[in-house]
Parts: C-alpha cells; structure tokens; sequence
C-alpha cells in the first residue's frame, strides 16, 4: 500500500481542478495579453478562477489579489516592496517577525539586516505561537511591517490573526501573513482577519505546483519586484500562467467546499492516528489539538531518529516527514523545534505526519500498524531506549 501522509509540504491535485487546467495547454493556449481571439478565449476562465478567489477568501472588489509563482514570492514581494516604499526613505526602520516562520520569510529579514533593516524576532511560548500582548511588548511607532504566518508548517499551530493584526495596526504598522498552511484547512475570511497581505500557495490546496498569490487589501501601493509588461495590472509582470490560475481558483473552490469534511473526515483520522501514537510510551505531540489545523501531527517519539523512522515508513510505502527537525546534511537540530523550546532529543525524534481529504481510513490503520513496528525495531536497537519487564529504561 501507498499512503501519503506529507501533504504540508505538497498536495496531490484535484482531479476536478486537473481537468478543469485540461484546455489550457493544446486548445486554448494563446496569450491572454495577446488582441486575437486565441488570447481572448482565456478571459472568461481566467476571470472565473480569479472570482473564485476573491469568494474564496471573501476579498472585496477593491482589493487585489495578484497571482505570482509560488508563496516565497509572495513573502518576498511584501518584505522587499515595504523594505523600498516605507523603510528605506522613511522613519520606520523595523519589521517584526516570529523566530518560527517560514525560511521564505526568516531569510528575506537576514538579506534586508545589510540595507539597514532592524529586524525584531518574537520568541513563541509553548504552544509554538505568539499572542498579542508579546508582540505588543516589541512594538512601536518604528515598525514598517509585521509578518507573522497563520499556521506553523511544522506544528499545525494556528496563530491569533486578527488579534496580532489589530495590535499591529494600533502602531501604525502594516500586517502581513503567510496563509499558506491555513489555505483548505481552516476558513479563510481576509475582511473579518483584516490583514493588509496575505500570501498563499496552491499546491498546499490541492492545486498545482508554480502558482500562488498575494492578497493586497484595498489595492494599496507595494512596489513590484517583477518590472515588466502590464500583466496583473502591471503589479506583477510575466506572462500569466492561465492553466496554473485556473487550477488554483478551482483547488480553492473545491477545498471551502470540502472545508467541513476536512474539519470532520480529516480530523477524525489525524486524531486516531495521534491517539494511536499517544498510547505508545513515550510519545508526546506538539501542541494543543483545538488549536491545530486538523491535518497535522508533529510527534516526538523517544529513542526513535525522525530519519531512521522515515527510512523504515518509506520502505512500507508510507511518505511522511521529520517536520525539517534536521537539516538533512548536518543534522543540526531546526531552528523552528529550538523555537518552541524542544530539547535536542525532541529536535531528533520529531515526526510530522500530515493528511489530507484523500487520506482514507484504510490508510490510517495501515500507517498506524507500521509506525508501531517501526517503533518497536527501532527502539530495540536504540543504544538510548531499552525496554525492560516494567516497561521501559530511556537515557541508557
Ligand atoms: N510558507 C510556508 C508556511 C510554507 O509551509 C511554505 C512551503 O512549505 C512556503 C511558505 C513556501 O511555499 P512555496 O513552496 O509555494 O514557495
């Protein structure tokens, strides 16, 4: 059997968004900037895909939703743009950012520190997030912008938005987040989050790879990184990528439609998968559940490598993830595990199991009969975990 259980790092596509992309690529492919009827014939799909959009996420008509390639770009494009329209011939010289978020974010902070960027990292408490009286305590009338992202790509921890956006605005500041975990997971609602960008990746939804998104609440002003022809208004240049867009509007559609099966199905799996993890001694699990997109699991399972387990779950057809604990040629524990306060054994042990709507019941009791017996030969030849008649010695 195959199970895929890595769906936080990329989604299989839809069959309904694949055949929806279908036409676009030997029957309708002309250029959509293009005046002849093999450019025009993309605009009713195209506009149809940036409508579901717009209802995906309840944007009004006078924001902006531009579709760039991929949510590093989008996280790049906000960062970069704030950096060229308010820091560097403004008063204010910070962004604020959390030390858990995505490297598209944490490394972009480190490229702008030469240009004289101060970049303030709020630690996360316990439970992997920051509330808004901690990021209140760093703000101040200096702040350009904060990112902070909605849910952790490592825990599923979801972060209070609208409260950091509300606390982010009191200073004048303007508030990004990386969406990109919370999109097909949780609801997404920009007029209720009132956040001013907020960037997204359709192949986390189900959608296809090389395509993603920024929202920009009221259109308002963010220099472009991609200077070029007028596409997108000429906000971002480059020939758009019509079957990409497509796809991406119809994966969203498909994932609010699917929004409660993922809050009943999904949840229900990754919950007895967990459960079953739980009953193992020795095993703990990162965070709250009702506080979790419902898909993720990031375990820590005593005496067993995260890399031995994923070596012996990949031999049984099973794809999951270390949840980046190491970073794969130095095995150095990751930066995000060190964040919410993991000890090295944790950083080592971390597991990251992540479902998906096409994750089936089956698959589960197969996953979870395996990552026993993983369990169990791995721990037998630990030189750190031994079992004894009681129950178990660990720190041998
Ligand atoms: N932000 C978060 C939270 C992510 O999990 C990822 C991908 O893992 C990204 C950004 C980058 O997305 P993309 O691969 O579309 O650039």
């Amino acid at each position: 059997m195959r199970v895929y259980l890595d769906n936080n790092a990329t989604t299989m596509v839809d069959p309904e968004a694949f055949e929806a992309m279908k036409p676009f690529f030997c029957e309708k492919y002309g250029n959509p900037n293009s005046l002849h009827k093999f450019g025009s014939e993309t605009h009713p799909a195209l506009r149809n895909a940036l409508d579901q959009l717009y209802v995906g996420i309840n944007a009004k008509d006078s924001d902006d939703i531009i579709v760039t390639s991929c949510a590093t770009e989008s996280n790049n494009w906000v960062i970069k743009g704030i950096y060229f329209d308010k820091i560097a011939n403004g008063k204010r010289k910070r962004v604020v950012t959390t030390a858990v978020e995505h490297p598209a974010i944490r490394m972009t902070c480190e490229f702008l520190k030469q240009f004289g960027v101060q970049i303030t990292i709020v630690d996360v408490n316990e439970e992997g997030i920051i509330t808004p009286d901690q990021l209140r305590e760093v703000m101040g009338e200096d702040v350009a912008l904060v990112s902070v992202m909605y849910a952790n790509n490592e825990t599923g921890m979801i972060f209070p938005i609208k409260e950091l956006a509300s606390v982010a605005h009191e200073y004048g500041a303007l508030f990004h987040t990386d969406a990109v975990q919370a999109f097909g997971k949780i609801p997404i609602n920009v007029r209720d989050l009132d956040v001013d960008f907020m960037s997204f990746s359709a192949h986390k939804f189900h959608g296809p790879k090389g395509v993603g998104g920024l929202y920009i609440k009221d259109s308002q002003a963010l220099s472009s990184l991609l200077h070029g022809g007028e596409h997108m208004g000429g906000r971002r240049s480059g020939t758009l990528d019509v079957a990409g867009i497509v796809g991406m509007g119809k994966a969203l559609e498909l994932a609010n439609k699917f929004m409660s099966f993922e809050n009943s199905h999904v949840k229900r799996l990754r919950d007895k998968l967990e459960d079953a993890l739980l009953s193992l001694p020795d095993v703990s699990v990162v965070g709250r559940r009702e506080n979790r997109v419902p898909n993720t699991i990031l375990a820590s399972i005593k005496g067993v490598e995260g890399e031995a387990m994923l070596w012996d779950l990949n031999r049984a057809g099973i794809a999951a993830s270390t949840g980046s604990a190491c970073a794969s040629e130095t095995l150095e524990s990751n930066p995000i595990m060190e964040a919410i306060g993991a000890d090295k054994e944790l950083a080592h042990t971390a597991l990251r199991l992540s479902l998906s709507r096409f994750n089936t019941e089956e698959e589960i009791d197969y996953a979870i009969e395996q990552i026993k017996k993983a369990v169990e030969r791995l721990r037998g030849i630990s030189s750190t975990f031994a079992y004894t008649p009681e129950g178990h010695v660990s720190g041998l």
